[in-house]
């Protein structure tokens, strides 16, 4: 899916790092979250002390692995990273933190997926930089306590609602991150351009903008793909027209949304009269997975206003039938 903002393959993984801008100031956009770290970060700074803990939220691929790695260069410290599903046992949560330095970046991604004996072991860590580990078997088994370093969390998750209490209340920092303008992922797209050595027009920057559905890593993918067009079937220059019809060719419309995005909004209009219908429904109707949908899907769909979400489930909005060309139900029909 060419505008799914999940990360694809190792050599697009090598590439995306390549991109990643490496300090505050090259990073585009979330005026609100960059303004709240800068203060945070300077004052850590000035105090030599670890950062806060810092929780940051939003959709796949809107630059949340990407801050965190910023975060650590600020502050002038290293950086370890792991996932949710990775730490099985509390052993691997404990030997990544006890080998932690003073005032140390630890990035968990996926947040939300830590298995409860983990997230147990995180809470003493997180307040008190403090772990309880236990050593031995059976009766004769005991816990000890170990000092930690001191150091900063940073935990992403695609969905804040789905962290424990617990675990949320213990971040000091929170910050949301949006979908971009058009405006900001052209200054990404212009500015991966120059990196990658890629001749492109403003306006043909602009066009690839306006339709990576408000996320950096769906902009800095179709730049790739839109170049590969421009090398075979163009001067290599990337123009306004090249991008248009490249675009088209990888079956991302004007708006940019792309065959998936269409097949879950046809199927809400289709085949549940516009709905509402509920999500495992048009899970089952696409054949998506429901955390694909609620996670990578979805999310842009409502904030473009073309779904919306409701108690009793997903609703095709007018500018959703408008869109497909398809005629909208009539006011009075029920
Ligand atoms: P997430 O962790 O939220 O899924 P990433 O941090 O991996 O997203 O970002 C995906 C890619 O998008 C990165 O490789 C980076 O090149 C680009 N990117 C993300 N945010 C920005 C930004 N604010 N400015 C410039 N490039 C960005």
């Amino acid at each position: 899916r060419i505008v799914s903002p999940a990360s694809g393959s190792p050599n697009e993984d090598a590439i995306e790092r390549a991109l990643r801008p490496k300090g505050l100031a090259e990073y585009v956009g979330q005026a609100k979250a960059r303004e709240q770290l800068e203060i945070f970060i300077g004052a850590a700074r000035m105090r030599r002390e670890a950062m806060d803990h810092v929780l940051l939220f939003g959709p796949p691929g809107l630059g949340k692995t990407t801050l965190s790695h910023i975060i650590a260069n600020e502050l002038g410290v290293n950086l370890r990273s792991t996932s949710g599903p990775v730490l099985e046992k509390p052993k691997d949560l404990a030997a990544l933190l006890t080998n932690l330095e003073r005032n140390d970046v630890l990035f968990i991604d996926e947040i939300h997926r830590l298995s409860p004996v983990v997230e147990e072991i995180l809470y003493p860590a997180l307040e008190d930089y403090q772990i309880d580990i236990m050593i031995g078997e059976g009766p004769a088994a005991r816990s000890i306590k170990l000092d930690l370093q001191p150091f900063t969390l940073i935990g992403a998750t695609t969905r804040a609602g789905m962290l424990t209490n617990p675990l949320r209340d213990r971040f000091g920092i929170v910050a949301r991150l949006e979908f971009y303008t058009p405006a900001e992922l052209a200054r990404i797209v212009e500015r991966s351009a120059g990196l990658l050595n890629v001749p492109i027009e403003p306006d043909g920057g602009f066009e690839i903008a306006r339709r990576s559905r408000g996320t950096p890593r769906v902009a800095n993918r179709l730049l790739r793909r839109v170049r590969d067009f421009a090398d075979v079937k163009g001067s290599g220059v990337i123009t306004k027209p090249l991008a248009d019809r490249a675009l088209a060719m990888l079956d991302v419309d004007p708006i940019g949304l792309d065959v998936m995005d269409r097949k879950l909004l046809e199927a809400v209009i289709h085949r549940f009269d516009g709905g509402p219908v509920g999500l495992d429904n048009v899970a089952a109707a696409i054949g998506e997975e429901r955390d694909t949908i609620e996670d990578v899907i979805e999310p842009y769909l409502i904030q473009q206003g073309y779904l919306q979400r409701t108690p009793r489930g997903r609703v095709a909005t007018l500018a959703a039938f408008r869109h497909l060309g398809i005629a909208p139900p009539r006011a009075d029909a029920d």
